[in-house]
């Protein structure tokens, strides 16, 4: 299981992260939401080493890396293989196909075969509801769509858990709804993941684990029913504001 403690992160007197402590469950969905700047995107980015931490532990299963200390590339590329992040632009490769954004990851790093790699890529795509995609380029693709061959690209790497701060945010509604669809489908399968989202309905629906964020600091930390009927003011008012 991925879990932190203590993180603190400090962007030159703006503390980010606040002696932040969670821990993540294997197979589970855990949500993190918070008023913009509360520090969401720091934290996800922290768990894939994007962001560094000045202090705090960060662990992997019995790996305990302690980030006050100077933390070697062979770590983190250790975390990297066993994580993968989604992001809100999509960044694939424009000059590679559909197909062949998904069998990169694969050829590359994991070293399969292509043929081997390109049937699971078409598996993936059809399970992503874009087997027809598999030949198109990047730039033909509507923002949902492009989305979820971002998301079929990051499964091809069979990753522990699964990171996505803000994953529809750039989409218009109709485009969201595509994508939200794939992610409950993917978290019922019970791939790990953890997501940033200010979308309430969803979080709801997908969520196993709460996590609310506030000025760098963790204000609640539960099951998703005790989220949605908190009687903490804060979090009621939270929920309300943001639906
Ligand atoms: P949003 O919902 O708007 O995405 P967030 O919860 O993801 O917000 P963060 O991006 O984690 O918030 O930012 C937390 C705080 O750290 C904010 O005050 C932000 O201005 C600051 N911050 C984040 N990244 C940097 C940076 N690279 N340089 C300076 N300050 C930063
Ligand atoms: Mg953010």
């Amino acid at each position: 299981m991925l879990r932190v403690e203590n993180l603190n992160k400090t962007f030159g007197d703006k503390k980010a992260l606040n002696n932040i402590s969670a821990a993540f469950p294997e197979k589970q969905t855990t949500v993190i939401v918070g008023p913009s700047g509360s520090g969401k995107s720091t934290l996800i980015r922290s768990l894939n080493f994007l962001e560094r931490p000045e202090s705090g532990h960060y662990y992997f299963d019995d790996q305990d890396i302690d980030l006050s200390k100077r933390v070697d590339n062979k770590t983190i590329l250790g975390v990297r293989r066993r994580t993968e992040m989604v992001f809100q632009g999509y960044n694939l490769f424009p000059h590679l196909s559909v197909l062949q954004n998904v069998m990169e990851g694969p050829i590359q790093v994991l070293k399969k075969n292509k043929r081997e790699a390109a049937e699971e890529a078409h598996e993936l795509l059809a399970k992503v509801g874009l087997a027809e995609k598999a030949d198109v380029y990047p730039t033909q693709l509507s923002g949902g769509q492009a989305q979820r061959v971002a998301i079929a690209r990051s499964l091809a790497m069979h990753p522990e858990y699964i990171f996505l701060d803000e994953p529809t945010s750039a989409l218009d509604p109709e485009l969201e709804l595509e994508v939200l669809k794939v992610l409950l489908q993917i978290a019922n399968e019970e791939q790990s993941m953890i997501i940033v989202t200010h979308n309430m309905a969803f979080a709801q629906q997908v969520a196993n684990k709460m996590i609310f964020v506030e000025d760098g600091q963790i204000l609640f930390d539960g099951p998703v029913k005790e989220f949605f009927n908190t009687d903490n003011q804060r979090i009621v008012d939270f929920i309300s504001a943001m639906t």
